[in-house]
């Protein structure tokens, strides 16, 4: 067999594609229904989630986090993010849940019925799984919102914030005025990094949470962090950053630039597979809220996707109960249970 043939995998009644918290309970739920089922991620088991800052704590108490009616048992009432790690692996195991990893869905061919998803590994080798239903996942953590500002593509700007300790005594900016800039900004500056925050808005914005918004506000009354509101970053270069403020324009020392800009679903990728978005409505695509099931018959949206760009709408919280409502149609749409030709 020549490196690049293409391997025919699994068949399944169900396709899952992103196996985050919202893809996990599609396929629980779809299990539990009766049907077969297989989880497709580009990365590993919640990608998304093991990409947030190692120190993050989640907003919501564990019980908000369950899936497939598993308890979350943490002595914390907001659980940390390897705590979260460790339950949805643990429910994955439970359910044993049908996992590829590393596979990203590139295409998808076929109709309502008999769908080929069309995949590659991180060899660049494809494969190809066949299913009757498939339901995207696929979440809203992978595309940053560009600044699209000279010098955003130098090495030093990233769009993700992990860990503090390799910014210990240099200069830093965060552009972001929302819960990810406030959390970043506050652990940089308690490791030790010299923290400019730059914000549009004349103030942090009203979603930072309550227990959160005190102590950003009090580090810059306290002049711990700097920051310029209503202000914007126009250039980026090695060594400096170019502020635009209502004072002026301001040039500072920078080392690392952290555009903690927000994020959006692959709207290409949904659109490729035919379903419409709803331009007039934050680009929304199109599908049925009580089936969840798109304009393409046998296509479904589960999670963040389903709200478009209002990706503060749907979080696990409440995208982990789509999973019941696809399950439910699938049930009453009889899926077949017979073999594939
Ligand atoms: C810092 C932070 C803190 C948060 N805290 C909370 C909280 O406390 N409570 C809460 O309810 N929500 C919280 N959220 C939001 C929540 O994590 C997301 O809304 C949630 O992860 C969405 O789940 P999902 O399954 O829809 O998407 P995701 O978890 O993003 O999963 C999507 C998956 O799809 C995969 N994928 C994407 N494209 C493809 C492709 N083409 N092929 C194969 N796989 C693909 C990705 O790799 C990923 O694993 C937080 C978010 C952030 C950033």
């Amino acid at each position: 067999m020549s490196e690049r043939a293409v391997l025919k995998e699994a068949t399944a009644d169900l396709l899952v594609i992103g196996a985050g918290p919202t893809g996990m309970a599609c396929a629980i739920e779809a299990q539990r229904a009766g049907f077969t089922t297989i989880l497709v991620d580009k990365g590993c088991l919640c990608n998304s989630l093991f990409h947030y800052p190692s120190n993050m704590t989640f907003f919501t108490t564990p019980e908000l986090l369950e899936i497939g009616d598993i308890p979350f048992p943490s002595p914390n009432q907001k659980p940390g993010r390897d705590e979260a790690l460790e339950y949805y692996r643990k429910v994955a195991e439970h359910y044993k849940l049908d996992v590829r990893q590393y596979e990203t869905v590139e295409k998808v061919t076929g109709a309502d019925g008999d769908f080929t998803i069309h995949t590659v590994d991180r060899f660049s080798r494809p494969s190809q799984h066949r299913a009757r239903k498939l339901v995207v996942a696929t979440g809203y953590y992978d595309l940053p919102n560009y600044l699209n500002i000279p010098g955003e593509e130098l090495n030093k700007v990233t769009h993700y914030y992990h860990d503090p300790h390799p910014y210990y005594d240099l200069d830093v900016v965060v552009i972001g005025g929302k819960n990810s800039a406030a959390i970043a900004a506050l652990d940089l500056w308690r490791h030790g990094a010299r923290v400019t925050l730059v914000h549009r808005g004349a103030e942090m914005h009203r979603h930072v949470k309550y227990w959160i918004l005190p102590d950003i506000n009090n580090r810059v009354k306290n002049g711990e962090i700097t920051a310029y509101f209503s202000s914007r970053v126009a250039r980026i270069t090695e060594d400096e950053v170019m502020l635009e403020t209502p004072e002026g324009e301001r040039t500072i020392p920078n080392q690392y630039c952290f555009a903690l800009t927000g994020y959006q679903p692959d709207f290409r990728f949904i659109e490729a597979l035919g379903v419409r978005l709803d331009e007039a409505n934050d680009r929304c695509p199109a599908c049925d809220p009580a089936t969840l099931e798109s304009n393409i018959a046998g296509i479904y949206l589960a999670g963040v996707v389903v709200a478009g760009e209002r990706t503060n709408e749907i979080f696990i919280e409440n995208g982990r109960f789509h999973g019941k409502l696809i399950a439910n149609d699938l049930l009453a749409k009889n899926v077949s249970a017979a073999a594939f030709d």
